[in-house]
């Protein structure tokens, strides 16, 4: 291995999508000497074990839906083996590791200096540098970004028997389609890989605290994809909690003892069971506290909207500061910043907007928002100032279905003064992935109900009751 340098203009220790983002355009476009410092896979989390793997699952889960579906249009659909969910597994993990190498070559297209080693600040200029050989190297850089993002939240200490579980890195290791899985979580994590499992044909079961999950999204997701996975089969076990987990060690399979709703109870072999309870900064060990790096109650950094942190030379971006945990959020942060530091004049002053995020959870249906929930639009404008626009409908893609198969679409648009300023936008529904980007573009120009009406709807479509909403 080439030694390291011991100078850099910026050094950027993580290697995950803002990281990378920051990286390459401080020196692909700006021309500075720039360094990352990567410990584990090149991608960081979305593409290791995030949105990436968790996209082609999701794929592979649409399918098993459209082959189900398929019969209602006529086909004869002869599924001669069951789902093969190991080759499936073995392809994904070669698709990562191809796009492993393309990230590591395009930080050779654009000149970063990349070190797979572990890092630890040492002051607000200086990094020690740990390389897999054991070699320990100072480097000492003008400008220093901390991307090194989060890790999933292990299962409560106080559960007896937590550590049985996995947790969303885990579930990527899975080799074999588990028959019976329980998931204990309420947000995008749990929601989702709850959903593929169950269209993929496992048992599934999904334990969370509250009667609804989602619970940061707006009311009508909250219930209706609530009711949705009632719907299709997935074992809800709402207002529940864990005592303990066992473990059979000759089937290798567990029982977990829960409390919910219903009462007490244990479910008995389950394959796995995953924690999806959020996930835990990685700012511990890192020299954070001895730099003078201030940190929130949770452990994440703290930094302002400029991504400057409490320490001089040191920036922080990503989900390391807790803010908007989405990968184009880290991406969108370290262009901003590189522009910022190492562009010309025009972006001195350049930085990331991040209200009016549209967010996409890939549950079944998928669900998109952007702006205020409901009840957070009451708050800032009162509810005379609001007009509430809801719609509910059966997409024409169930036309050909027995009752029992057609799921729900609902929109929801939430308009604020007047002007009817779109303040908050809710859907939830076949292609809500896909619909809600354009839509955002519309909101972040400030589009009111009328420019939405003055647009002319593409018919048959579900994407045009938004622009026909009265
Ligand atoms: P990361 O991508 O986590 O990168 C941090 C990197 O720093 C890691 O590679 C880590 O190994 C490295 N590192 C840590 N400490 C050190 C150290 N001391 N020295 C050297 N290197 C270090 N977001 C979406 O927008 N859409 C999705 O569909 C989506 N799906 C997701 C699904 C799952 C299961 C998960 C867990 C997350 C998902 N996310 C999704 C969130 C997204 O992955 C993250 O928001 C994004 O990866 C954050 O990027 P980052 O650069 O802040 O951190
Ligand atoms: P989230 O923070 O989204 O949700 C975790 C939820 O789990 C909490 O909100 C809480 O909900 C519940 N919870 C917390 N502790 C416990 C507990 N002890 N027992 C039971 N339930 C508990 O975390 P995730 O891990 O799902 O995802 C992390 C982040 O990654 C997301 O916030 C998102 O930013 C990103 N992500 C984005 C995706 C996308 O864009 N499609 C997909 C996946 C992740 P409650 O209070 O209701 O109990």
């Amino acid at each position: 291995m080439a030694p390291i340098s011991t100078e850099t203009d910026y050094l950027v220790i993580g290697g995950g999508s803002g990281g990378l983002a920051s990286a390459r355009m401080a020196s692909g476009k700006f021309g500075a000497k720039a360094m990352i410092i990567e410990s584990s896979r090149l991608g960081g989390t979305c593409v290791n074990v995030g949105c990436v793997p968790k996209k082609v699952t999701f794929n592979a889960a649409a399918i098993a839906e459209a082959i189900h579906d398929s019969k209602a249009y006529g086909f004869s659909v002869q599924e001669t083996k069951p789902f093969d969910f190991t080759s499936f597994k073995h392809k994904r993990d070669a698709y990562i590791k191809r796009l492993n190498g393309i990230y590591e070559k395009n930080l050779g297209n654009d000149k970063v200096e990349y070190v797979h080693g572990w890092a630890r600040l040492l002051s607000r200029n200086e990094v020690e540098v740990t390389t897999d050989d054991g070699t320990k190297t100072t480097v000492r850089a003008k400008k220093i970004l901390v991307a090194v993002g989060g890790e999933p939240t292990h299962g409560p200490d106080n559960i007896e028997g937590s550590n049985l579980g996995i947790n969303s890195d885990g579930f990527f290791d899975i080799e074999k389609l588990p028959k019976k899985v329980a998931l204990v979580g309420a947000g995008y994590i749990a929601v989702e890989f709850a959903g593929m499992f169950n269209a993929l044909g496992s048992e599934t079961h999904l334990f969370f605290r509250h009667d609804t999950f989602l619970r940061t999204f707006d009311p009508m997701i909250q219930e209706g994809v609530t009711n949705e996975y009632e719907r299709l089969g997935v074992k809800l076990h709402k207002n529940s909690s864990q005592s303990k987990v066992e473990k059979d060690p000759s089937t290798g399979k567990l029982t977990i003892h829960y409390k919910d709703g219903n009462g007490e109870g244990k479910l008995e072999d389950v394959d796995h069971l995953i924690w999806a309870i959020g996930r835990t900064p990685m700012t511990k060990n890192i020299g954070l506290e001895e730099a003078g790096v201030k940190l929130d109650s949770k452990g994440h950094i703290v930094a302002d909207d400029y991504q400057n942190t409490s320490v001089d030379n040191i920036y922080a971006l990503g989900d390391v500061c807790g803010k908007v945990e989405l990968t184009p959020v880290a991406i969108a942060a370290g262009r901003r910043l590189a522009e910022r530091l190492f562009g010309p004049e025009e972006f001195k002053s350049t930085r990331v907007d991040y209200s009016n995020v549209p967010s996409v959870v890939f549950a079944h249906p998928e669900v998109g928002s952007i702006g205020l929930t409901e009840p957070e639009a009451v708050e800032k404008y009162g509810k005379e100032n609001l007009t509430i626009y809801k719609t509910s409908f059966t997409a024409m893609y169930y036309a050909m279905m027995d009752p029992e198969d057609k799921g729900p679409t609902k929109y929801k648009l939430i308009c604020a003064g007047p002007e009817q300023k779109v303040v908050g936008l809710h859907i939830m529904g076949l292609g809500s992935g896909e619909m809600l980007q354009g839509f955002g573009v519309a909101i972040k120009m400030g589009a009111t109900k009328k420019d939405f009406d003055s647009c002319i709807a593409i018919h048959p479509t579900s994407a045009e009751e938004l622009v026909t909403l009265k």
